[in-house]
């Protein structure tokens, strides 16, 4: 065991705070990974508040981990001291059921394990990326190109690979219009990836208050949701719409921009309960889906097609000691576009 750093939410709703955890011992196939950067994803808030139901507590949020491989365990062939690498979502899952056999292990049949916030299948609880140091199955630990710098490939570790794989799935690329709801994290992500896979790209957002941003990320068109004659101007135009929006959504008007036989998209996982009139997926055979990060294998896809198109985050970087800061910032829409916590300073 080593005793390391962290930022941890000591309970429900209370500011976060400086602390020391213990790490396991490096086992036989697990890489030890000197944390750099930790990027701040609208989930760890929703966690570290209990919005989305009981919690583990104390809780060291992050799942945007990037760093360097430290120390090997005997058995690991894919990494070796001093590579870059990543860390998500997840770091185990039972590696059995057809999702995991699949390489879609964020659908494990026997529950995949969260990298925070979660029971490793040692009966310790798994603390996230705001500390120093974490040990990871190499199974469950991906590598980050060389052509992109640690801090900016941070947040593709959740908001690239969570909005990278339904544009995917979706088949976003040239000829689709593909409208992306919300420039926060996520979206200013999936605006990005959706652009580069060569669809035709829309923003939907609040107000035009980031218009100018996200006509430079990428983004073909710019409308405010909060204009209805954006429903009037847009009504039947896309292929495929993402909705990353982390609070309850009239999915309904969403679905009435879609064409027949389009897809809404939902990534965003707000606290509560939507309601829908089930006309609006009836009349146009539309498609209402929802999508949960990605699998193994195809965050490595992810980082490939961010490398070689040049795409990192924008993003503030921040210290931990503003991690309190910077959750009130991203409650309130005021995130261009993620924040970064440098973690040598924990
Ligand atoms: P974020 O940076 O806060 O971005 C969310 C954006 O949604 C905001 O920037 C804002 O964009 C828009 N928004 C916020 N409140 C709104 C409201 N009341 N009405 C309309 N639009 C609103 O958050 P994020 O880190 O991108 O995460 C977004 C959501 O996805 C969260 O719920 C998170 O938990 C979830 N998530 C899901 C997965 C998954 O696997 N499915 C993975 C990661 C995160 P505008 O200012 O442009 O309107
Ligand atoms: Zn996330
Ligand atoms: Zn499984």
């Amino acid at each position: 065991m080593t005793t390391v750093a962290a930022y941890a939410a000591p309970a429900a709703k209370a500011p976060l705070e400086r602390t020391t955890i213990e790490r396991r011992a490096v086992g036989e196939y697990d890489v030890l990974i000197d944390i750099k950067f930790a990027g701040v994803c609208h989930s760890d808030i929703h966690q570290a508040r209990e919005g989305w139901g009981e919690a583990i507590f104390p809780m060291v949020p992050g799942h945007e981990i990037a760093g360097v491989v430290a120390e090997v365990g005997p058995g690991v062939t894919r990494f070796q001291v001093g590579d870059r690498v990543g860390v998500g979502c997840m770091v185990d899952s039972c590696r059995e059921c057809e999702n995991c056999l699949r390489g879609e292990e964020q659908y494990c049949l026997n529950g995949m394990v969260g990298t925070y916030n979660a029971v490793g299948k040692d009966g310790e609880p798994t603390y996230g990326g705001y500390s120093e140091k974490i040990v990871v199955d190499e199974n469950y630990v991906i590598r980050i190109p060389d052509g992109l710098s640690l801090d900016i490939a941070a947040p593709l570790l959740c908001a690239g690979i969570t909005t990278y794989s339904p544009l995917s799935h979706w088949n976003a690329g040239p000829g689709k219009k593909v409208a992306i709801v919300g420039l926060g994290g996520l979206g200013h992500m999936a605006v990005k990836i959706a652009h580069a896979m060569g669809a035709e790209v829309t923003v939907l957002s609040q107000s035009l208050r980031k218009k100018d941003d996200g006509l430079k990320l990428g983004a073909d068109h710019y409308y405010a949701t909060s204009d209805p004659k954006t429903f009037e101007e847009l009504a039947g135009t896309f292929d495929l719409i993402v909705s990353t929006v982390s609070a309850p959504m009239d999915f309904g008007a969403l679905l009435s921009l879609l064409k027949v036989d389009g897809a809404l998209v939902n990534v965003g996982a707000p606290e509560e309960p939507v309601a829908l009139n089930l006309f609006s997926v009836i009349g146009g055979r539309k498609s209402l889906a929802g999508s949960m990060i990605g699998g193994i294998r195809e965050t490595q896809e992810m980082l490939d097609f961010c490398a070689e198109h040049g795409i990192g985050a924008e993003i503030e970087l921040i210290s931990a000691a503003e991690v309190n800061e910077a959750y009130e910032r991203v409650l309130a829409s005021d995130v261009r576009y993620r924040f970064v916590i440098d973690t040598a300073t924990i």
